[in-house]
């Protein structure tokens, strides 16, 4: 007798999968298909990821209900999955999750059913699909079931011909629907003048309008639209529909001819898109030298081709130029994916993607596993950003997740940056990925002039610690020529701490071992880590002292100095405060881009992709913000910051200045990116690298006890610790335990152990460890980091 045995990975925190039993009377599921199974007293959702092969002791389970016939996503975006999970240690439930429809794992399925006479019109009564939807509606997994083989593209062609329509089924727990108001009672008159307004905006719409609409800027009329339904005066109906979320409107300009750099870099690009194997390369391009178009040129390509394109970017608000392009020259068929979508947008765009409406996604991390069919192309743009690191569970990074992608899917695979990350580019230079360079701006301005202001001279000769003469002065031309400004400080709030004058103790978070951060001109006090909140304390929690000291600053503090500096100027911020209104930062983009802001002020979202021609001069408040922290990556990073955001200035026809203050203008990240060289730059960081044992030189693993007990995470971590020592000789190094550099956050108690070798050593011994945790030893929460972009 057959065994009717599956794995199945489930919602849960642990490292393996469960064997579960499937019933005679279910069709046996395939991987990926969505299972329904007892745990415990509940049930869950699970994911079956292979067939088990032999049965534990224990007496087994049965599967209680088998949601899918066959997997709703493909094989490569299945093991995609698998490979996550394998590679970054962590659970399979976790992973399997990422490649499924978001809205609920229980979301709507795609129905197919025969178009309105259609099929017998066009003669296609013999089709297999027409004939299985003869007898009626079908699921579109249940067809691919029937009929062997993953009909989709047969399925594309009859939707074409309107021989069969496809939607989702409204039966299904999870879709949202959109409800329509309707006047019934035209006649009706209205009581109090919120109903008025609201028969009024009604009969404006000829009596019909979805409920969102009509509240949109009026959110109060909603008591009055109640009761208008509740005297039958408007009646609601469900609307099924797609929201399509808003894409910023923009004239549609012919795509330009390639310039000279362009077709030299996009021939090796088309060609293999047009093998369609598997191949790498790196784009590196300065600032300005017209990447995207090679992005663009290499999707159509892939369009041509029938298959789809993926194009990654490190954040959608902050890529505003990219996005807009996209959307003008790919129209209805880009689906934008991101963070500040609705639940019910979400689906939407999970399920046009799935069902081939969208051929080509823009998105932000987690798009990598968009559900795209045929997958010819991914773009990587800003390669370099650390954004791409998912800082949770499980914790992927996004460009080595889309390089591996391209393997399975056999495409092409393109990581697009300025500035590199110094691992992609030693993999360029190593001839892992095919390198391409642009070395040139497009337009006749070339790169910014760049002058480093020294503030330890500066402050010597009692100058504003904020604004030295030379920017002040800057700062005042612009004005006068009608240009604009960008200032960097890649630190928000109003002041970095509150510092007690009579015994020095510094205000700091009750559950994280860091200081409070000011904000709203010093009145809040605020965790950058945990994001506790409260009014900024009156007194010192130490001594009582009544005398606080605001000490250091931050972006709010600048903007202050700045308006008292140049009363006259529009000034405005944009930082992470303002990102939590959805919204807030397209509006401050949108303002600056229209010309309604002369100065903007900003942490590193201000560095980002961003295109503003009439930007002129790039301000840098402080140059060594991120030189000080005790991370591998700290120069790393600041020289890409600065490179970025020098970038910014000057990218038309109008000539770019940047001014740069710092208190140590000598470090080879702050010179070398003034000069804007970045092979300098990797040589002198690779020196850095392989002294100290770092990344590229050699592979990192981090783990992070966290416990509420410290003398239980403390002990734990010791045995963890003792247990890879064991496993490691002449493989990897252990590092370790200590207390994590964040030794406290959210009233845990962190222990650090970081790992130093080969890859797939330290990967074996932390999966075996993993695997017996419950064992003798019983440990709190560890969390797992495989090539950790930082280790604070
Ligand atoms: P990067 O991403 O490399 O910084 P962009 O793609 O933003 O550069 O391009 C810089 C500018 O050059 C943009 O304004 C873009 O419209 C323009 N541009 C790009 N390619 C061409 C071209 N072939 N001809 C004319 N202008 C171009
Ligand atoms: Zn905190």
């Amino acid at each position: 007798m057959p065994k009717r045995l599956v794995e199945v990975a489930l919602p849960l925190p642990v490292q393996s999968a469960f064997t579960y039993r499937v019933p005679e009377a279910e069709t046996l599921p395939e991987r990926g298909a969505r299972v329904v199974v007892p745990f415990g007293s509940r049930r869950v959702v699970g994911i079956v990821v292979g067939p088990a092969s032999a049965a534990p002791g224990a007496a087994l389970k049965d599967v209680s209900e088998v949601l899918d016939e066959s997997p709703l996503v493909t094989p490569p975006l299945l093991d995609l999955a698998a490979w996550v999970s394998d590679y970054y240690l962590a659970p399979p439930g976790e992973c399997y999750r990422l490649v499924l429809p978001p809205a609920g794992i229980r979301a709507s399925r795609a129905v197919a059913r025969l178009g309105d006479g259609a099929a017998a019109a066009l003669g296609l009564a013999d089709d297999p699909i027409v004939a299985a939807l003869r007898e009626g509606p079908l699921r579109v997994s249940t067809l691919a079931h029937r009929l062997g083989k993953d009909p989709t593209s047969r399925l594309q062609r009859l939707r074409a011909s309107r021989a069969v329509v496809v939607e989702q089924d409204l039966q299904a727990p999870g879709f949202r629907q959109v409800r329509l108001a309707v006047l019934v009672d035209t006649a009706a008159s209205a009581r109090g003048p919120a109903q008025a307004e609201v028969l009024e905006r009604l009969r404006q719409a000829d009596g019909r309008q979805r409920v969102p609409d009509l509240l949109r800027d009026r959110p109060a009329l909603r008591g009055a639209l109640d009761r208008l339904v509740a005297l039958g005066t408007v009646r609601l109906e469900e609307e099924r529909s797609v929201r399509t979320p808003g894409v910023p409107a923009g004239a549609t300009p012919p795509p330009p001819d390639p310039t000279e750099d362009q077709g030299r870099v996009l021939a090796p690009v088309l060609a293999a898109v047009a093998r369609g194997q598997f191949a790498t390369f790196l784009l590196h391009g300065i600032t300005g030298s017209g990447k995207t178009e090679v992005y663009f040129r290499a999707a159509e390509a892939a369009l041509d081709r029938g298959r789809g394109a993926l194009i990654l970017v490190p954040e959608i608000a902050l890529t505003r130029f990219l996005v807009r392009a996209a959307v003008a020259r790919f129209g209805d068929t880009v689906a934008l994916v991101h963070s500040e979508l609705s639940a019910g947008e979400r689906h939407d765009q999970w399920w046009r993607i799935r069902e081939g409406d969208s051929r080509i996604v823009v998105g932000a991390r987690s798009a990598v596993f968009a559900p795209v069919a045929d997958l010819g192309l991914v773009v990587v743009d800003e390669e370099h950003e650390s954004s791409y690191k998912q800082d949770e569970s499980p914790r992927y990074h996004g460009r080595d997740v889309a390089v591996m992608r391209a393997k399975l899917e056999g495409a092409v695979a393109v990581l697009g940056s300025a500035t590199p990350s110094v691992e992609s580019y030693a993999n360029a230079i190593g001839g892992k990925y095919a390198h391409l360079r642009m070395p040139s701006r497009i337009g006749a301005s070339g790169l910014p002039r760049v002058q480093v202001v020294d503030r330890r001279e500066a402050l010597k000769a009692g100058s504003d610690p904020i604004l030295t003469p030379p920017l002040r002065e800057a700062l005042g031309l612009r004005l006068e020529r009608r240009e604009q400004t960008l200032l960097l400080l890649n630190r928000r709030g109003y002041a970095t701490s509150l510092l007690c004058r009579e015994c020095g103790d510094t205000a700091s978070c009750p559950n994280c071992s860091v200081a409070l951060t000011l904000h709203a001109g010093g009145r809040t006090a605020l965790c950058h880590y945990c994001g506790h909140q409260a009014p900024a304390p009156r007194g010192c929690g130490v001594c009582q002292g009544e005398y606080l000291r605001l000490t250091g600053y931050g972006t709010e503090k600048v903007v202050e100095a700045v308006r008292a500096a140049l009363p006259r100027a529009r000034v405005e911020r944009l930082d992470r405060d303002l990102a939590s209104r959805r919204g807030a930062v397209e509006g401050v983009l949108a303002a600056f881009e229209a010309g309604e802001t002369d100065i903007l002020v900003g942490t590193q979202m201000i560095a980002k992709g961003h295109d503003f021609p009439r930007v002129t001069l790039v301000g840098v408040i402080d140059a060594d913000v991120g030189l000080g922290f005790p991370d591998f990556r700290a120069a790393e990073r600041t020289f890409q910051l600065l490179t970025q955001v020098a970038g910014r200035a000057g990218r038309s026809d109008l000539p770019g200045e940047v001014i740069l203050q710092s208190h140590l203008p000598d470090h080879y990240a702050l010179r070398l990116a003034c000069q804007q060289d970045y092979e300098a730059f990797f040589e002198r960081e690779m020196e850095f690298r392989r002294t100290m044992g770092y990344p590229p030189v050699t592979s990192l693993l981090n783990l992070v006890l966290r416990s509420r007990d410290p003398r239980e995470g403390a002990a734990a971590a010791e045995a963890l610790g003792r247990r890879l020592r064991d496993a490691a000789p002449g493989r990897f190094r252990v590092l370790g335990p200590a207390r994590a550099p964040l030794a406290r956050l959210r009233q845990e108690h962190r222990f650090q152990i970081l790992l130093k070798g080969r890859r797939s050593a330290m990967r074996a011994a932390v999966r075996q460890a993993l695997r017996d945790r419950y064992g003798e030893v019983r440990w709190p929460g560890v969390s797992v980091d495989v090539d950790p972009v930082s280790v604070m």
